[in-house]
């Protein structure tokens, strides 16, 4: 088993990450596997070598160790372009120049009964779909064209009884759409290097807060059509607040640096998000 934590440098480290991390850790380790580490930094107007430091300085501290190098997205922006460079030569992907704002007018009206939003915000209303294409891939947005791409697609969500989560390449047109795969800004997107990197460390088990389970039909469809394995995923509970909020990267009262601070031990922090001492 190959389990991973994959946190992006934009912010402290709080006590759902702590969980993610330790479950990840945990699983690996009770089964004699391996527990990976990658650093998502492919926002570079967010990603800060200095959260980045800081996350090795939390996970070292909660007991947490990890083979190096630890990968790091900011590094494979070519493996990225090769993907997306093999979904445009089978022309599954279109350039899109919609703002956010043309976006939310042309889909102000759905169809009656249509979920209006997505696993990335409002579902895209496919105006740059049908523009001719070019026959160079251009450095611009790219979005998948969900309509020649859905598939019927699975995948094993694991726990103590595993189950198969289906969704149907109708639904994936439906309630997903013509998902964002390159930003303009960044040349590749979450989804994309989630998955390819997720192949490229051979993880066989996807660790990850429930906040994400949405996704991953997404994340199953691209394995598909890139040629890659699809792993287990544990979506995991998410851990709240007082008020039954979930933890933001804004908020600061529940970092872990500060539990530190405060003397709080790798235990007490294990104990706060429900799980056994080790
Ligand atoms: N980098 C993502 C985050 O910090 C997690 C990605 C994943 O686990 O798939 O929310």
């Amino acid at each position: 088993m190959i389990t991973r934590f994959a946190p992006s440098p934009t912010g402290p480290l709080h006590l759902g990450h702590a969980y993610s991390a330790m479950l990840a850790h945990d699983m690996a380790k009770a089964a004699g596997g391996t527990f990976l580490l990658r650093i998502e930094d492919i926002d570079g107007s967010r990603a800060r070598p200095a959260w980045e430091e800081q996350i090795y300085n939390d996970l070292r501290w909660l007991g947490l160790s990890w083979p190096e190098p630890v990968m790091r997205q900011s590094e494979r922006l070519p493996v990225y372009r090769e993907a997306l460079q093999k979904l445009w030569d089978q022309g599954l992907l279109f350039p899109c120049d919609c703002s956010r704002r043309d976006v939310q007018e042309a889909a102000s009206a759905p169809q009656e009964g249509a979920p209006a939003y997505g696993p990335d915000g409002l579902i895209y209303p496919g105006t740059c779909r049908s523009k001719p294409r070019p026959e160079v891939m251009p450095d611009v947005t790219l979005r998948l064209d969900m309509h020649n791409a859905a598939r019927d697609i699975s995948y094993v969500e694991g726990g103590a009884t595993p189950e198969i989560h289906k969704t149907s390449s109708e639904t994936l047109v439906s309630s997903i759409g013509d998902v964002v795969l390159a930003r303009r800004d960044m040349g590749t997107s979450y989804h994309l290097s989630v998955v390819l990197d997720d192949a490229a460390q051979g993880i066989t088990d996807v660790v990850r807060g429930a906040d994400l389970a949405e996704a991953t039909p997404i994340h199953v469809l691209l394995q598909q059509l890139l040629d890659l394995p699809t792993p287990r995923y544990h979506h995991h509970r998410l851990i709240r607040d007082d008020a039954g909020r979930r933890l933001a990267k804004r908020d600061d009262a529940r970092a872990i640096h500060k539990y530190r601070k405060e003397g709080a031990t790798p235990a007490d922090i294990r104990q706060m998000v429900g799980l056994p001492a080790v």
